[in-house]
């Protein structure tokens, strides 16, 4: 199966922070990959802005030295990168001084799709959004793309969105979470509006209850300072997993179209009940005992009495006609023992068994992968082969897209391939509205707050483990358990 690749307008796309992790990581090696796709018009323009002293060649010279460890994918051949750097051009610029913006200016030339990608700390989004404006850089073309973390709680979040505002409206701004850009991710809305089987059955009659994880194995790595100023619950929950627990929750949208589909997650935000205390468990791994590679995350950030989380799971509820009754066990954690991100729509029970309790099987469970091994699964019950009676077994019915979909599923698109094309597309249907993300800080604030008044510290887990028994006690209590970790 050949995917149809439609080329985009031309276009400008500045890289505040081009020579940076996420830019050399993530975003050049999305755009080349678009590039050797066919996506990219002929006249397109990469230009990388930093402060760093760089000639264009220079800047070239990095990107492919990006492209070599970060990889093209399958759609690249050799001898296409030398096409994809001719495009690349780089300018000297300080977000904070007024060095560097004539020469921004006079390469950009003529108005088209001017993309502003903000791939900098937050503390710049003002500095940036300001001096763009002052010298005459933005006109109705124009898009800003900015970067989790968005705030690190409801004031500061609000801070930027006025920042942004100040210069921008809502329509240029889009606010990046990769998760929204994994194709597992917009299956999920295929998946339920697309197909008339389960949308009928999508509500608190019918599913016992939800359970999304996303479970890494890595521990803080380089990002020590900043993770522990973090913690999981602004890392992870506020933004990853509330925009999956938003998808799998909100109503059917009338149509899908960026507002509808934002209006429709924003009231499920505000339909989230407050998280009680004993419904939260936090936690922070260990070290493995005689293995020097392998830190505790104290050491990790180098703050041996830090109470931050590495791992959060959580129960909460959705007060509205459809959920209530239905709780949503949450979880995420670091150095776990399995990459493993899912979702685990659990039904009920059949309401009589007319095999007997005995026989088993069942109940349904509809588990879609993010990672690894995108794809989505239905557990369903039938009958035992073989002699003996009527004994029930669960059988996957498995549309895992690398099986079903040939080379296509085998390679999706990166989430950030996407994301960058609905952005000179000018579609925003995937990126966070500034009151969403206001609405998931107002949700998160108080929980974080309540740790600190409580002086709550993290339960101690084994690296590579699961996480912290009192998880696993969270559902218990409920007669639940989670499905395992790993795929
Ligand atoms: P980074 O590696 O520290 O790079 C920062 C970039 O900003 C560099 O190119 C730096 O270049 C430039 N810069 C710093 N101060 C500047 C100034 N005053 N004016 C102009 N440019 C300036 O950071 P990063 O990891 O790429 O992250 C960038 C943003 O993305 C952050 O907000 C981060 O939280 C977010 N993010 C990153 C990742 C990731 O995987 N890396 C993932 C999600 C979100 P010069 O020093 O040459 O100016």
């Amino acid at each position: 199966m050949v995917s149809r690749v439609i080329p985009v307008e031309p276009f400008d796309l500045i890289i505040f922070g081009g020579t940076g992790d996420l830019a050399r990581r993530k975003i050049l090696p999305a755009l080349f990959r678009r590039y050797c796709a066919g996506q990219m018009p002929a006249d397109a323009r990469v230009i990388g802005a930093a402060r760093s002293d760089m000639s264009r060649d220079d800047y070239r010279d990095m990107a492919a030295e990006a492209l070599r460890e970060f990889g093209g994918g399958r759609a690249c051949e050799d001898g296409t990168v030398a096409g994809f750097l001719d495009r690349l051009d780089y300018v000297q610029v300080d977000a904070r001084g007024e060095a560097g913006w004539e020469d921004l200016a006079s390469l950009l030339g003529e108005p088209r799709i001017r993309a502003f990608y903000f791939s900098v700390s937050p503390d710049l989004f003002g500095d940036l959004a300001q001096r763009l404006t002052d010298h005459g850089l933005t006109h109705d073309q124009t898009r800003i793309v900015v970067e989790k973390p968005f705030g690190h709680d409801l004031d500061s979040a609000k801070a930027l969105n006025t920042a942004l505002a100040a210069h921008f409206v809502e329509e240029q701004v889009y606010r990046i979470d990769h998760y929204l850009g994994k194709e597992t991710v917009q299956n999920l809305m295929a998946v339920r509006f697309g197909n008339v089987l389960f949308e009928p059955l999508w509500n608190s009659q019918f599913v016992d209850h939800i359970q999304i994880t996303v479970a890494e194995t890595v521990g803080v790595g380089g990002r020590g300072e900043y993770y522990d100023h973090a913690g999981a619950m602004r890392d992870m929950i506020q933004n990853h997993l509330m925009q999956l627990l938003c998808l799998i929750a909100m109503e059917p949208p009338a149509k899908f179209d960026p507002d509808a589909v934002r209006d429709e997650k924003l009231k499920v935000i505000r339909a989230l009940d407050s998280v009680l205390p004993h419904h939260i468990v936090r936690g922070q791994y260990d070290a493995v005992a005689g293995d020097a590679e392998h830190q505790g995350y104290r050491e990790a950030v180098n703050n041996p009495r830090s109470t931050t989380e590495s791992y959060v799971a959580l129960k909460a509820h959705i007060s509205n006609w459809r959920w209530t009754g239905t709780p949503f066990y949450l979880r995420t954690g670091k150095r776990l023992v399995a990459r493993s991100s899912v979702i685990n729509v659990m039904f009920k029970k059949t309401p009589h068994s007319i095999f007997g309790l005995e026989a088993g099987g069942g109940p349904n469970i509809l588990s879609i992968r993010l990672q690894p091994n995108e794809g989505i699964t239905l557990a369903v019950t039938i009958k035992e082969p073989g002699p003996g009676g009527m004994r029930l077994i669960d059988v996957p019915l498995d549309m895992t897209f690398a099986e079903a979909l040939g080379p296509e599923g085998e390679d999706p698109p990166d989430a950030y391939e996407r994301l960058i094309m609905d952005v000179i597309r000018g579609n925003q249907t995937l990126f966070m509205r500034g009151d969403e993300v206001e609405a998931a800080w107002a949700w998160t604030d108080p929980i974080i707050a309540g740790w600190k008044a409580r002086g709550d510290v993290p339960k101690p887990y084994d690296s590579f483990s699961i996480g912290p028994g009192d998880a696993d006690e969270l559902l218990r209590r409920d007669g639940r358990a989670w499905r395992g970790i790993k795929p």
